[in-house]
């Protein structure tokens, strides 16, 4: 998608640092963490929400989960816990409008989240 951030990130026309990548996926950290470790592991191919997704979508956002539980051991979230947030339309907090899986960690996460 021509105007859209994750879009423009991916094709490095925006400056971000890049944390992971492979074929369908790639992870950056957060310009506004909110917490220790705040990463956004990203699908590669363009879709707006949750809403979006297609079936097609499958293996890709199978393999956020993988690239997350990775990231996370590589980062030592996996003894202390840590979250792997969707924020789905703006009245849960979406302000990116390209999915993006939010992994935060490194300390107290608070349950409900508000
Ligand atoms: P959302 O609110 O859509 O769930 O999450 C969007 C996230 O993108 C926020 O946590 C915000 O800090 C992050 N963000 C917004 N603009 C940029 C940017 O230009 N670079 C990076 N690395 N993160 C961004
Ligand atoms: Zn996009």
């Amino acid at each position: 998608m021509e105007n859209c951030l994750f879009c423009k990130i991916n094709r490095g026309e925006i400056p971000a640092t890049k944390v992971y990548e492979d074929d369908r996926v790639f992870a950056i950290e957060d310009i506004n963490p909110q917490a220790p470790v705040h990463l956004l592991i990203i699908p590669k191919t363009h879709r707006a929400t949750v809403l979006d997704i297609e079936d097609n979508d499958v293996e890709t956002i199978g393999s956020i989960f993988s690239v997350a539980g990775t990231l996370a051991k590589e980062r030592n979230l996996d003894r202390g816990g840590f979250r792997v947030v969707l924020n789905c339309g703006a009245g849960a907090g979406q302000s990116v409008f390209h999915i993006h899986y939010h992994l935060l960690g490194g300390r107290p996460l608070n349950w409900p989240p508000g």
